[in-house]
């Protein structure tokens, strides 16, 4: 959205806000503290709620354009747990036209993702050192010779762009507040250009000036509730957005298509093995004892995360433990890794499911978007 389209937008709105104020109402998430009366209201023109990788580009590209920001997300940290890994034409397109292809951020991924030979593969075996049952060169010609996008697409674990981006944002005056310093809530700690760690939007109302925006963060063990002001409001907040939700925007098709047990782990040996016997990017590994695929994120790094069904309510995420996850690690790898370290078991859910509206007019405007999955948007990912 540049300038001029935002301040159109903001006609728009304001134009026809005059008949919604007569019917307004608060929109509130029903688990979580409400709007607070006594509490602060602290003023941004524009409010991003979620500091994923659409919230962390937006800010990017708003402060660039001189837009006063400020972005919550209720995560205390950004989690190192790799999602993404793949990034399409699409959104290497959109990072390029937002971010400037001059700007070395962009160069970066390029030059920091492992070389194409390590993960341009697909392969289905009965294990990593066992049967290969056939392999998948997934990038074709038109990946290269630029026919259908201006720009290759990219193999660079989602939390490292994370990270990419937090050093970009750093570099143009955007701070990270940490839920410690959340505590001390000085009124100058709320200022624009700070990306609020630890802080979840819970409700949102109209009000003549702009939005309300409730939103609250843990003090000892407590929920503190704290009001914002701003213009427009931004939920880039994922696949489970509450703003969505808050706006009454419905999600359609199809809900719990597989349950996935997504287990990061690091093991130098395995990435070596791979690195000379049989590099690829997705191992689909069917055996007897077990099936699963294997993400190799980085094999270099020997960064992996493996996936594998399971199936509520006969298993539970409990029964995945560390130990239990090594074991399957082992059973598909075709032998015991010495040096396997498990960092984190996640469960997660498939759905194929649509949005009905990307856009909510509320006296103001909101926008919730998907950055990375743009080339699949059916697909979402809790
Ligand atoms: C296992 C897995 C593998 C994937 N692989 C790929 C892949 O290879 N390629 C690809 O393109 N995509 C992939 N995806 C999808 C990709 O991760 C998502 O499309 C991407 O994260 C969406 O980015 P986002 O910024 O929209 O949302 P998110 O990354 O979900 O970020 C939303 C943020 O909002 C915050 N938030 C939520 N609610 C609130 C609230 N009420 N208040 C404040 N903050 C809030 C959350 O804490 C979060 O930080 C994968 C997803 C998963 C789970």
């Amino acid at each position: 959205m540049n300038v001029l389209a935002s301040r159109r937008l903001g006609r728009w709105a304001t134009r026809r806000s005059n008949s919604y104020w007569k019917r307004f109402r608060c929109f509130s998430s029903s688990c979580t503290a409400d709007f607070v009366g006594e509490a602060e209201e602290v003023h941004f023109p524009v409010i991003i709620v979620g500091a994923g990788p659409v919230g962390l580009v937006l800010s990017f590209l708003l402060t660039k354009l001189g837009v006063k920001c400020a972005v919550l997300d209720k995560s205390p940290a950004f989690s190192r747990h790799p999602q993404a890994h793949f990034i399409n034409n699409r959104s290497m397109e959109v990072i390029n036209i937002f971010l400037h292809s001059s700007e070395a951020w962009f160069k970066d991924i390029q030059k920091l993702q492992p070389p194409l030979d390590f993960w341009r593969k697909f392969i289905y075996c009965t294990s990593v050192s066992g049967y290969n049952l056939g392999s998948v060169d997934h990038m074709q010609s038109q990946d290269f010779e630029k026919k259908i996008s201006p720009e290759c697409v990219a193999h660079y674990s989602q939390y490292k762009l994370i990270q990419l981006l937090l050093r970009k944002l750093e570099n143009l005056g955007l701070t990270l507040c940490t839920p410690d310093e959340l505590q001390q809530l000085s009124h100058c700690l709320l200022k624009d250009k700070r990306i609020f760690m630890g802080l979840e939007c819970t409700s949102i109302k109209p009000i003549a000036e702009g939005i309300k925006v409730g939103a609250c963060f843990l003090k000892e063990g407590k929920l503190e509730a704290i009001n914002f002001h701003c213009s427009y409001l931004i939920g880039s907040d994922g696949a489970r957005s509450t703003v969505r939700k808050l706006v009454g925007i419905k999600m359609q098709g199809e809900h719990n298509l597989k349950n996935l047990i997504s287990v990061h782990f690091l093991s130098k040996d395995l990435g070596e093995y791979l690195l000379h016997k049989r590099p690829g990017m997705l191992f689909f590994i069917f055996n007897y004892e077990a099936i699963g695929v294997l993400v190799a994120h980085d094999l270099n790094e020997g960064e992996f995360v493996l996936q594998v069904p399971y199936y509520p309510p006969q298993q539970n995420i409990e029964d995945f433990s560390s130990k239990v996850c090594e074991e399957i690690i082992f059973k598909l790898v075709g032998w015991n890794l010495e040096d396997v370290q498990v960092k984190d078991i996640k469960p997660w859910v498939m759905h194929a499911k649509l949005q009905r509206s990307m856009f909510h007019a509320m006296g103001e405007s909101f926008l919730w978007a998907m950055l990375l999955t743009a080339s699949h948007p059916l697909v979402a990912l809790e």
